[in-house]
């Protein structure tokens, strides 16, 4: 039994461990970690005390991927609702589809008895117009919301340092492998623009016969690059957790313009193997992981590698 996830999993990271040791399945245990994750004010990337939107509002993605089945459950842009991640796992339970966005997300979530809530706090919104106003004239701020938001969403925030999601990957007792994500996304993004977080093969993916990926930071690149199943792909095509992990860092590395810096990549494989690479990022990147055997989960320094 493996546990994996990125360094915003610290409140959660300890529930999926426990759940997991009590064999418990290993997705359920991955969402009741991620849920307490979303609860939690100190993530100020995911679900309550996240970031919002350019119009000031709460659009939360996130998703959740069974290896045995390869069923997905997904959300984007769902407002309203404190758990995502739950409201994904529903998707996947009680829909024929895989991902829902918007009011229909919404919508559904009602119908589920998710748990409603209001997951912008008063300093998100604090912070969240004191930047924009700083990149808007008087005159637009008096206009507000009616003036262009595309040079907005691009100009209010510094790119590289606003955004991040919780990830968690894991093999259970059974040697199921399951991925789950959860996001307020890029803070200050465009209305309704989706990350890589509910894309299921860019931001997360899990096959039981290989192992799973999901990545962090700018999800534009990660989609660019179908990052997470590429990840999968080269494993089954026998390259080894490590390969598989630099042939994606690679595929990165390609891309010429847009945010790589601190894209990182979290893996495993089904033999209790763990990698986790951080794209470009000078920073100190950690991770949580777990495996049986240990008390509990340790931080620990994730591998960076420095193209330019
Ligand atoms: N990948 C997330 C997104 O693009 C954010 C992040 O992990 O930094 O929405």
């Amino acid at each position: 039994m493996i546990l994996l996830a990125n360094s915003e999993a610290f409140p959660g990271i300890e529930e999926s461990a426990r759940r997991l040791q009590a064999k418990e399945d290993g997705l359920l245990s991955l969402i009741e970690g991620i849920k307490i994750v979303e609860l939690d004010p100190r993530v100020r990337t995911v679900g309550y005390g996240g970031w919002p939107n350019v119009l000031g509002e709460m659009e939360l993605d996130a998703s959740v991927m069974d290896g045995n089945s390869l069923r997905t459950g997904a959300v984007g842009a769902l407002k309203g609702y404190m758990h995502p991640v739950d409201v994904a796992y529903q998707v996947m339970q009680k829909l024929n589809h895989e991902i829902l966005v918007g009011e229909g997300a919404a919508i559904f979530a009602n119908e589920v008895n998710a748990v409603a809530g209001n997951n912008l706090i008063e300093d998100s919104k604090q912070v969240w117009w004191e930047k924009l106003a700083l990149a808007m004239t008087d005159e637009e701020q008096k206009a507000f919301p009616n003036v262009p938001l595309a040079p907005l969403s691009n100009n209010a925030t510094d790119p590289e340092r606003v955004r991040d999601t919780t990830v968690f990957l894991s093999s259970d007792h059974q040697g199921k492998i399951s991925a789950a994500t959860s996001t307020s996304g890029w803070a200050w993004k465009y209305p309704g623009r989706l990350g890589d977080s509910p894309i299921i093969g860019a931001g997360s993916y899990a096959d039981s016969r290989y192992g799973a990926c999901a990545c962090t930071h700018t999800g534009e690149m990660s989609i660019r690059c179908a990052t997470a199943h590429s990840v999968v792909l080269y494993m089954k095509m026998g390259m080894s957790l490590n390969e598989a992990v630099y042939e994606a860092i690679n595929d990165l590395t390609y891309l010429k313009d847009g945010y790589t810096e601190g894209v990182t990549i979290h893996a495993i494989d089904n033999k209790g193997n763990h990698k986790v690479v951080s794209l470009n990022c000078p920073g100190n990147i950690t991770y949580w992981f777990w495996e049986s055997g240990m008390d509990k989960p340790e931080e620990r320094q994730a591998e960076v590698i420095m193209t330019k």
